[in-house]
This record gives C-alpha cells, structure tokens and sequence, in this order.
C-alpha cells in the first residue's frame, strides 16, 4: 500500500502535470492499493481526473455533522465515495492542537465506514530519551477494546522524520513496526493485526531499503508525492519487491 499525502498544496494546474509525469513514470500495472489524500476541495475533480489513481482519500476527518464551521464530516465522505481519511497526523496534533481523545472519536465515527490510517509517531527528544515505544503504545490506548475494521491501518511517522530529510535505520523501522503490529492486536477487541507504512521523508532514493523490510507494508508519502514521475517511482520500488 502507497498513499501520497499532498498536505495543503497543489493545483488544478498542478495535478494535470502530475497526471502526465505519473503515468509515463509508472512501470508496473498492479493491484497495489495506490491512493492520494489531496487537499479536500480537490476531491472532487481529482478523483474524476486522476483515473490513474485508484484509491482518493482525506487527510482528515470530523466525528459529526452540524454546526462545525469548516468541518467534513464522515457521512460527506460516504456521500463523495471517499476511499480512506487519515487522523492523526503529526501536522494535526502540533498546529492544530488534536489530542488523542480528538483523535479517538474521529476513528469510531470512521470505523466500518471508512478505511482509516492512523498517524502515530515519537519526536525527537522522545526518541532520544528511548521513550519511542511508550509513546506510541500511548498513542495506540484509543483503539483499546475497538473491534476495528479489517482495513483499520497505522502509519508510523517519527515526527522527526517528516519533511526533515532524516529517517530511522530500516531494521529499527521493522522492529517498531512489529511492535505496533502487536501492541495493536493485543488493544483491539477482534485482534486485529493492521498493515503498517513507514512515513517520513521516503524518496525514491530510500525506499527500497524500507520496502526490503518484512514488516513494512507500504508507504506515506508527503514531500516527494508532489511530482508524480517521483511517486511513480516509489511506486514502481515497491511493485518490484512486495505482493
Ligand atoms: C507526511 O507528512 O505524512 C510525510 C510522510 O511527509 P514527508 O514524506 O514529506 O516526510
């Protein structure tokens, strides 16, 4: 699974390019879930546009409707046969002020609903002080006792990682990403073991040596998702070494 999350950029002029340089990239036609979560008011368009593309999603999500002025609530994604919604993200938590409580009701308002990613991943200073696993165990208490959707998907992003140009070591990536696997199968009410993509300035350069990895079922891709024949490569990576 690759998702490309375009955060708060892009254009009709934008994606049009992109389409074009995505595609005359693309090697492999497989079945991989391949989605974009572009900014919302592109929805739309983009999910009519970009056929290339099989999978459109949200970046985020709020757990009702009615008075919540600039809110997009869960059922208009039903309504715009939206695809996934991410919560969580790291950008959400720090600018915005979403906690986990916040983040918790998102996922049972989306749960067997829409397919979720969420976001979960330590900082700096907790990775320095070894305090990764604690963190992200707490990040994960939300889903406790959930009988989460079998599309239910974590996307481990160290906060560090993301659009800095540094990443975790592979074989750590692999063991915290068993770790979340673990964690969230023992917290769900049906065990469920979720995929999980590594997100953090992931580039056609690196992916190869994330995707090597058995517990790295994919990618979030922020920086390098914005020139489609850079995407497409990750793409093309990933296609070439897993099912
Ligand atoms: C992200 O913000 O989800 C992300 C992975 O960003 P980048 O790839 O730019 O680090």
């Amino acid at each position: 699974m690759i998702i490309a999350n375009w955060k708060c950029n892009g254009s009709t002029e934008m994606y049009k390019t992109w389409s074009v340089d995505f595609s005359n990239e693309l090697l492999h036609k497989k079945d991989t879930y391949l989605g974009i979560a572009p900014p919302s008011i592109y929805f739309g368009d983009i999910k009519s546009y970009l056929t290339c593309i099989p999978f459109i999603g949200v970046q985020d999500v709020d757990y009702l409707d009615g008075p919540r002025t600039g809110a997009i609530s869960v059922d208009m994604l039903i309504d715009m046969d939206c695809n996934f919604s991410i919560v969580g993200h790291s950008e959400r938590r720090q600018l915005f002020n979403e906690d986990n409580e916040l983040i918790k009701k998102k996922i049972e308002s989306l749960n067997n609903k829409i397919m979720t990613v969420l976001c979960i991943g330590e900082t700096m200073v907790e990775s320095q002080k070894g305090s990764t696993k604690n963190i992200l165990e707490e990040q994960l208490g939300i889903i406790k006792g959930l009988e989460l959707n079998e599309s239910f998907t974590v996307a481990y992003e160290p906060v560090w990682a993301i659009g800095s140009g540094l990443t975790p070591e592979p074989n750590d990536i692999n063991e915290i990403h068993k770790y979340i696997k673990d964690v969230v199968q023992s917290y769900s009410a049906n065990n469920h073991i979720p995929g999980v993509l590594y997100g953090g300035s992931v580039t056609d350069i690196n992916a190869e040596s994330f995707f090597k990895k058995q517990y790295v079922d994919g990618a979030l891709v922020g920086g390098a998702s914005l020139k489609g024949a850079s995407f497409a490569k990750i793409v093309n990576i990933f296609n070439g070494m897993k099912q």
